[in-house]
Parts: C-alpha cells; sequence; structure tokens
C-alpha cells in the first residue's frame, strides 16, 4: 500500500501565471519517484477545502485577478490558518503570497484585506510599468535545513513588501541578484512554519529541487512515515541552476 499525498491547488484558474503550474507537475513528479499516491484536490471559489491537506499551492496573478479571488480566499482563512498553525506545507508565489499576507494595496489603489498567515504588507508601487521588478532572482536561502543553498528562480510584480509592524518575520533568502521583496530590502520571500512565500516564478520549485525535497520532508515527520527515499536524478534541474547562476550568480 503506497502512502498517500495530498496536494491542495488552490484558484488555478486565477492565480496561475508565468509557469507557476510547473510547482504541480515538480512535486507532484517527485512524489511519484518517491513511491507515494498523489491524490491532487483543486479548490476555486466558492468551493470549501478538503478535509486532508499535506501540501497547499497557490500561484501568481494579475491584480485584477487577485482583487476577484480575495473575498473567496477570506472564507478559507479559518482552516488555512489552523492547517498551516498544525504544520502544513504551503507554497504560495508573488500575487498569492501577497493575498496571505496582512494587506495588499494594488495597483488600482484597492484596500485587499489578506488572510496574515505571512507577517507582510504589500503595496503596489502604481500603474507604472517601469516601476515593476522584473527578471532573474538568484538568493541564499535562509531556512535553517537548506543554509547557504541557492535558489534561482524568475520576478515579476509591481507590489512592494515590507515586514509587517509587529511580530515576526522571517524572509526566505539574502537576495545575491534581482530584486526580491522590494526594489532594495536585499530579501525576498517569506517563511512561517512549513508555509511559504516567495516572487520565484520559473517555475519555483523544478529549479529548485531542494525545496521540492524539503516540503516533502516536513510532511513526512507530520505524519510521522517511517520511509526510505529512493535517489532521484536531477541533472536537468542541476544543468539549469549552474547555467542561470553563470548568468546571473
Ligand atoms: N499582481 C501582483 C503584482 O503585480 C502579483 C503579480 C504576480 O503574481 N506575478 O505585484
Amino acid at each position: 500500500m503506497k502512502p498517500q499525498f495530498f496536494i491542495t491547488h488552490l484558484y488555478p484558474d486565477e492565480m496561475s501565471i508565468y509557469g507557476d503550474m510547473g510547482n504541480i507537475i515538480a512535486m507532484r513528479f517527485r512524489l511519484e519517484k518517491y513511491g507515494f499516491e498523489v491524490i491532487y484536490q483543486i479548490v476555486g471559489q466558492g468551493q470549501d477545502l478538503p478535509e486532508t491537506t499535506d501540501w497547499y499551492f497557490m500561484g501568481g496573478g494579475q491584480d485584477k485577478e487577485q482583487e476577484v479571488i480575495y473575498q473567496d480566499l477570506l472564507k478559507k482563512k479559518k482552516k488555512l490558518s489552523k492547517d498551516i498553525e498544525n504544520g502544513v506545507g504551503l507554497l504560495a508565489i508573488c500575487g498569492g503570497y501577497q493575498l496571505l499576507g496582512k494587506q495588499f494595496i494594488t495597483g488600482n489603489g484597492v484596500d485587499v484585506e489578506g488572510l496574515g498567515i505571512f507577517n507582510v504588507i504589500t503595496k503596489a508601487s502604481g500603474k507604472n510599468v517601469k516601476q515593476r521588478c522584473i527578471g532573474n532572482v538568484v538568493e541564499e536561502c535562509m531556512i535553517d535545513e537548506l543554509k547557504g543553498q541557492v535558489l534561482v528562480g524568475f520576478e515579476n510584480h509591481g507590489g512592494q513588501t515590507e515586514a509587517g509592524l509587529a511580530g515576526s518575520f522571517k524572509p526566505l533568502g539574502r537576495v545575491i541578484a534581482g530584486f526580491g521583496n522590494t526594489y532594495d530590502s536585499g530579501f525576498e520571500g517569506c517563511v512561517y512554519k512549513n508555509a511559504i512565500g516567495t516572487y520565484l516564478h520559473g517555475s519555483c520549485l523544478p529549479k529548485n529541487p531542494q525545496l521540492t525535497d524539503w516540503f516533502i520532508h516536513k510532511a513526512i515527520e507530520k505524519q510521522k512515515l517511517v520511509i526510505d527515499l529512493p535517489k532521484i536524478d536531477d541533472m536537468i534541474g542541476i544543468k539549469v541552476r549552474e547555467c542561470l547562476l553563470q548568468r546571473f550568480g
């Protein structure tokens, strides 16, 4: 009997840009290679969160889509926050990351209430395209288990994300190349328990297999599974990273 792994993908129709679906593909590929039976669940507007989730995913989106879905997302706050507090994994990219912070002021000046899972506040710099953070990102990971390892990705956001006034804030990485949370903070993303918000499109997980494994190990720990994980040949991912590091790192 294969161990089961439940993935819940939030708003794939509205919140999935710049190849974010690649994160689901990478997570499913790695889990199946490790011998898991993957149950893939989609949750859209008007739908309740499923009973069981081992890992949530939410991609990025334009301001307009964020304004469309945020009130529905707020209805899921209680169950989602409880799961995150209990150590369920989550990856939110860019627009998804912003909506899981405390507040997001869009380029149109719409004040969007966030779920407050991440202690961050995001303000769009305005509708002026020149003021967007766009390009490849290289950063030094600050997660304890991946300390010093390099993460790579691609960013395209107007929103400038700062730490919230009260409470703790732990970045995902220290920027080596690119922008990150703001034009000049020098930090990128946010980590809270086993939840990660990040501006790394690209897609993030195919380019950073060590991050995929981090989520999987955290879920194995939480499920108290005893399982030997076979070695996976990451040659393609390694080659992609080497190429990007040569160009940008
Ligand atoms: N609309 C948000 C911004 O421009 C998020 C964009 C995204 O998800 N790439 O900051």
